[in-house]
């Protein structure tokens, strides 16, 4: 039975939400994930920690325990994953949803591998698989990542870490620490938002001189054994081994214009959606999770936007 009464596009922490607070509720869904479950997170850096409390990172009323102040990806991958089991979702994973249409009252929804209908969609597609570009000469060479994984790969490479928040911070302490030479590149004139507790890591690294820091500079090109570099000071010509382009991602936009979701016409291209019921301009298709932030995407994460789940469902349920 390919017949629904909920559609829900993305199995992050999220769309899980979407799922359980569903189920509970008595209503039948299905969530479609392109990838593994939680994929995101999947593809977070392997040490990362996360801001939140573990309290805050629940779905469904299910406890998240762990022994450290703030979990840890494979924590929460842990959590995610074993929520999904106890709570029986009905979640299609490595199912890429490729086009929404409207068919009469109901939706149809094509994947790479079938085709479901249902009376209402939930996209809570998140914001992690389009990179943020630099635009500039020699971005595309292999060299240049914009997502990071483990630090033990850049033993003894020169590394220029582009931009100045978290995954920033991380990667330039993580690499240094496992003797990489590091220099980050800064538009601003100061760092960004950081982890409280690793911003004076990295101050005092920049202060010592262990960590190299360009403020007020952007990287403007890349070649395969150097970096240009504009500075207050004029261009800086550096050797270079990898190019860290930890510059933020977006949410898929195009994707949401050929569902039909209006966007906002300025530089934050917010997806219209009605705060109170999460619905967009496509009636009884709902936006949930970060991927209502548009551009802005440090607006919505995990603690903050659970409770999309529940005014979602309530709104169906009152229709
Ligand atoms: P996601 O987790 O991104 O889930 C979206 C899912 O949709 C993905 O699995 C994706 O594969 C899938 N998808 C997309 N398009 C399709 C399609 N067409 N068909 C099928 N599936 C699709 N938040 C916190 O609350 N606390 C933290 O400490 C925290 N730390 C973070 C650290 C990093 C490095 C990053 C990048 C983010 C962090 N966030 C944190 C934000 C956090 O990622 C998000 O809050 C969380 O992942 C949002 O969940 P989501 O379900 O909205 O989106």
């Amino acid at each position: 039975n390919n017949t629904f009464d909920i559609l829900i596009v993305g199995g992050g922490p999220i769309g899980l939400a979407c799922g359980l607070e569903a189920q509970k509720d008595g209503l039948s869904y299905l969530i479609v994930e392109k990838g593994t479950i939680t994929n995101s997170l999947f593809n977070y850096p392997l040490n990362m920690t996360f801001f939140s409390t573990a309290d805050r990172l629940e779905i469904g009323g299910y406890p998240f325990p762990s022994i450290h102040p703030k979990p840890n990806r494979s924590e929460a991958l842990e959590y995610y994953r074993r929520v999904s089991e106890i709570g029986e979702l009905n979640i299609r994973l490595f199912e890429e949803v490729t086009g929404i249409s409207r068919q009469g009252e109901l939706y149809l929804t094509s994947t790479s591998k079938s085709k479901y209908q249902s009376r209402y969609v939930i996209l809570a597609t998140g914001f992690y698989d389009i990179p943020n570009m630099l635009a500039i000469p020699g971005e595309d060479l292999p060299k240049v990542k914009h997502y990071y994984y483990d630090p033990h790969y850049y033993y003894k490479q020169k590394i220029v870490v582009v931009g100045a928040n978290n995954s920033s911070a991380d990667v330039a302490l993580e690499t240094w620490r496992k003797g990489a030479e590091v220099t980050m590149v800064v538009r601003e004139g100061e760092l960004g938002r950081i982890k409280y507790w690793t911003k004076p890591d990295l101050e005092n690294r920049i202060a010592e001189g262990s960590i190299k820091a360009y403020f007020h500079s952007s990287l403007t090109a890349v070649r395969e054994n150097e970096v240009d570099i504009h500075t207050p000071e004029g261009k800086v010509t550096i050797p270079n081994d990898f190019v860290m382009a930890m510059t933020g991602y977006q949410p898929n936009f195009a994707f949401l214009e050929k569902v039909g979701v209006k966007l906002s016409d300025d530089f934050y291209r917010y997806p219209y959606h009605n705060p109170e019921t999460m619905e967009t301009n496509l009636p009884g298709l709902y936006l949930a999770g970060v991927v209502c932030g548009g551009m802005e995407t440090h607006v919505w994460f995990i603690e903050n936007s659970r409770e999309h789940a529940v005014k979602i469902v309530q709104n169906i349920l009152k229709k």
